[in-house]
């Protein structure tokens, strides 16, 4: 026999699943169950194709056999088995992400909080919860050998090749001496059935068990006994075995769909809303789709793999069919059990497939409709749901708004300078006054942050709300979305802006282009020393306090937007916003900067002057100035200067 050490990673998750955790240790057969039914359904799999695979063992099953002599309980399944290679990797090492995410919530948790596991499962592991020694005993049908795992939960396990010739996998756990004690111990037939219905109960496969049944007494005709009452044992299934998708709705408890949810889809988290549905007519189907209440490790990466499961008449074909579910639903776990698919159709078929679309169309209706519902009646989990997953529904706006926009738009919510809560973009509608014909918002890092842009000064002074986009993805989606309702959707950072009453128009703007025409020598230099920087300079209509600000171009990249491409490294094409300096024409400064101009004497100063504004303005914008230094430089100077 060979001995290995485990991997750091996993003999400290060993070490904690042995020492530290004294819950809910009765999930460890929940798990052992679930990963023998997964063996099956593998196998059932590669036979659809290799039907050889099945030879004389085609009933499929799960066995429990308990032993109070020797004090062990064991698993055993006629699934797939595992070649030696396969024992290494997937016993010697945390490779799937339910451990490894575990793991780190375990990390994470202060004092080890121990619920976690009945939350979690730590799979494979969780046998350690109750044995001392663990053996594994498996074949997998295209290995020559069989193999044996032996490990007593702590840093290294046995391995060597043996001559089974059993297709499968049969663990055997050595209870420890405390559980194998209790009143309630795991070598009690009850307690294996109560939990076998608790957890397991609608698992695909038979789960037996030899239970000992009273073969009553017999008597004859006068009452006499001529055979004592006895015992013998009888092989039982001890689960229904009718999978939970195929009940009807008022058959499941609320406590079953969740139970189902952990195990099915390996998920830890309570599921924000549940839907079952069944369609009949031209294509039949039902689906039971769960909506996290937390987003899926790895969700946010792109290494995430979206899908749900596909069954045919309760086989499973597929784990994740991302084709069920657009991409934005990503987070949306569940399955799909049809019985017009065929049972060996293939990924690529399966791609063209009408019926799927179908079906996939009416799984994300069924999904935007409960969140919609959800908004509406019961606003504090709709935005539980969005602080989770709010960004995946605005990237779904912005990746294709085409088709999304219109199913999209009355979901999203955003903070806004009313007040200091969600608001949707109908809300803000209903807000307007009658003269306001667009939507503002402002982009920035926080809501301080964007209070103190120069931009906001004349908004707030005319009380007209704005909507605050916190996240890099915002700007896009409302690009996308150009307009809500015909109100189009604007930044308060860029060119334009209706907010003059109408009455007060040519005012304003025969005051602009007077003042723009008198000082457009002024205008031009400041060009000019700016050259590079900025494309443009005018007089403000919208400072009241500062006296400069920077906005974009109407068409095209705000300055945010331009800030967010770079930061991600995907401004490939070096795309640039249009940048406006504008001036308040009605602050000090404005004088000064004309004084200096006007001054031969004063050109480097005048320069100086012009730089500061620049990067003022960029400051206030939350962007980063080309040259920190020489700023710094010019701000001492002035303040040095009597
Ligand atoms: P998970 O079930 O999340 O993959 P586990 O820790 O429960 O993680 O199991 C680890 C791996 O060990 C499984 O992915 C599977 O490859 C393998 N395995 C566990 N039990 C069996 C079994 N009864 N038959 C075949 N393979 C198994
Ligand atoms: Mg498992």
């Amino acid at each position: 026999m060979e001995t290995r050490a485990f991997q750091a990673e996993t003999a400290e998750l060993l070490n904690l699943v042995v020492n530290s955790i004294y819950s809910h240790k009765e999930i460890f057969l929940r798990e052992l169950i679930s990963n023998a039914s997964d063996a099956l359904d593998k196998l059932r799999f590669k036979a659809l194709t290799e039907s050889s695979i099945l030879a004389e063992d085609s009933e499929l099953r799960i066995k429990i056999d308990l032993n109070k002599e020797k004090g062990t309980l064991k698993i055993s399944d006629n699934g797939i088995g595992m070649s030696k290679e396969e024992v290494i990797d997937n016993l010697g090492t945390i490779a799937k992400s339910g451990t490894k995410q575990f793991f780190q919530k375990m990390a994470e948790s202060k004092d080890g909080d121990v619920d976690l596991i009945g939350q979690f499962g730590v799979g494979f592991y969780s046998a350690f919860m109750v044995a001392d020694k663990v053996v594994v005993e498996t074949k997998s049908p295209f290995a020559e050998k069989g193999v044996k795992w032996v490990c007593d939960g702590k840093n290294a396990y046995e391995i060597e090749e043996t001559d089974r010739e059993k297709r499968g996998t049969e663990i055997t756990l050595y209870l420890k001496k405390d559980e194998d004690d209790k009143e309630n111990s795991f070598l009690h037939e009850y307690k294996i059935r109560s939990l076998i219905s608790k957890y397991s109960d609608y698992v695909r496969y038979p789960i037996m068990m030899d239970v000992e049944v009273e073969i009553p007494e017999e008597k004859d005709d006068e009452g006499k006994v001529i055979k004592e009452a006895s015992k013998t044992t009888e092989t039982k299934t001890l689960n229904s075995m009718k999978p939970l998708w195929q009940k009807s709705k008022n058959e499941v408890t609320e406590e079953e769909y969740k139970e189902f949810y952990k195990q099915e889809f390996k998920a830890w988290d309570e599921p924000l809303d549940i839907i079952h549905t069944k369609a009949e007519g031209t294509f039949e189907y039902t689906a039971l789709i769960y909506i996290p209440s937390r987003a899926p490790f790895e969700f946010y990466s792109s290494n995430y793999e979206r899908g749900l499961k596909l069954y045919s008449k309760q086989v499973f074909i597929m784990d994740k069919c991302a084709d069920l579910i657009p991409e934005y639903l990503g987070f949306v776990k569940g399955l799909v059990d049809s019985s017009d698919f065929s049972l060996n159709i293939s990924r690529e078929i399966l791609q063209h497939d009408r019926q799927l679309k179908t079906i996939a169309k009416n799984i994300e209706k069924k999904v935007l409709d409960s969140l919609k519902y959800m908004l509406k009646n019961d606003r504090e989990k709709y935005e539980k749901f969005w602080a989770e997953f709010g960004k995946a529904i605005k990237a779904g706006v912005y990746s294709d708004f085409a088709m999304n926009k219109e199913k999209l738009e009355d979901l999203l919510l955003f903070e806004s300078s009313k007040e200091n809560k969600l608001t949707t973009l109908a809300e803000y509608v209903e807000r307007m006054p009658e003269t306001q014909k667009e939507i503002y918002y402002a982009a920035g890092k926080n809501r301080k942050k964007i209070e103190n842009m120069p931009q906001m000064e004349q908004l707030r002074e005319k009380d007209i709300e704005v909507l605050y986009f916190y996240d890099r993805i915002d700007e896009f989606a409302s690009m996308s979305l150009r307009e809500y309702h015909e109100k189009p959707l604007k930044s308060i950072a860029s060119d334009e802006l209706d907010i003059t009453p109408e009455e007060e128009k040519k005012e304003v703007k025969e005051k602009k282009e007077k003042l723009e025409t008198e000082n457009k020598s002024l205008f031009d230099s400041i060009k000019e020393v700016l050259k590079g920087k900025i494309d443009n300079v005018r007089v403000s209509e919208r400072l009241k306090k500062s006296p400069v600000c920077i906005v974009s171009g109407h068409e095209g990249l705000t300055l945010n937007m331009e800030q967010v491409l770079n930061e991600a490294g995907q401004n490939m094409m070096g795309a640039k916003a249009e940048r406006i300096l504008e001036l308040n024409p009605d602050h000090k400064i404005f004088e000064v900067v004309k004084k200096l101009h006007d001054d031969e004497n004063s050109k480097a100063k005048f320069k100086d002057y012009c730089d500061i504004l620049y990067g003022q303005a960029m400051i206030l914008e939350g962007l980063p100035l080309d040259n920190p230094t020489e700023f710094a430089e010019k701000i001492s100077n002035l303040m040095s200067a009597e």
